[in-house]
């Protein structure tokens, strides 16, 4: 299996054409970055992945290992195949956006998961006009027994690694979250680096 790596920066967005069965594996490299993820349907980009249709399908609140993204239209997007972390993935909370920094008190222009995803979209010169709602990797949201929800560090360690498997042919967007105000990417509050790796279909 041929197998590429590079580097998503801290902070940035990219984004990936993924044909069916090929994979691509993110490596937390420094353990604690949580990585917004999106996969949109790479001849209709009208059907994209849907949290709401992944949580129906999974009954399950978190993507683990095995489990699929869905799309919009019910049907398996990416596959979970290979998850070295101990924790689970949220599929809750939205992708931080321009909003969520104000509220937070930032100056204007602060980097978003959900500026990353239009930007990376539009790098391969494709547009939507709306944001989907991301999955989370790495992102650790505890749900308690009255429905409130945790936001907490990450649980990952550096090195660990999930690997998606493109169930159709998709654009894979990832977002290295900017989150630098709040501990969702550790205590340090500091976005880092991630490396990804492509594999091929296998033979
Ligand atoms: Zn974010």
């Amino acid at each position: 299996m041929t197998r590429t790596a590079t580097t998503l920066p801290a902070s940035q967005g990219a984004a990936w054409r993924l044909r069916l069965g090929e994979t691509l594996t993110i490596v937390n490299t420094h353990g604690s970055q949580v990585i917004d993820t999106w996969a949109l349907n790479a001849d209709d980009l009208s059907e994209h992945s849907a949290m709401e249709h992944t949580r129906s399908k999974n009954s399950h609140v978190y993507l683990e290992e095995g489990l699929a993204v869905m799309s919009s239209k019910r049907r398996p997007m990416v596959t979970l195949v290979a998850d070295t972390t101990p924790g689970r993935h949220d599929t809750l909370l939205c992708p931080c956006s321009a909003e969520i920094y104000a509220e937070l008190g930032q100056p204007a222009g602060h980097r978003s998961c959900t500026g990353n995803f239009h930007e990376a979209i539009g790098a391969l010169g494709l547009s939507l006009p709306f944001t989907p709602a991301s999955l989370n990797l790495f992102m650790q949201v505890g749900v308690e027994a009255d429905g409130a929800v945790r936001r907490e560090p990450p649980v990952s360690k550096p090195g660990d690694s999930v690997t998606l498997r493109a169930e159709m042919d998709v654009i894979l967007v990832l977002s290295a979250c900017p989150q630098d105000v709040t501990p969702i990417n550790g205590e340090g509050c500091t976005p880092r680096d991630v490396e990804i790796i492509l594999g091929e279909a296998a033979a």
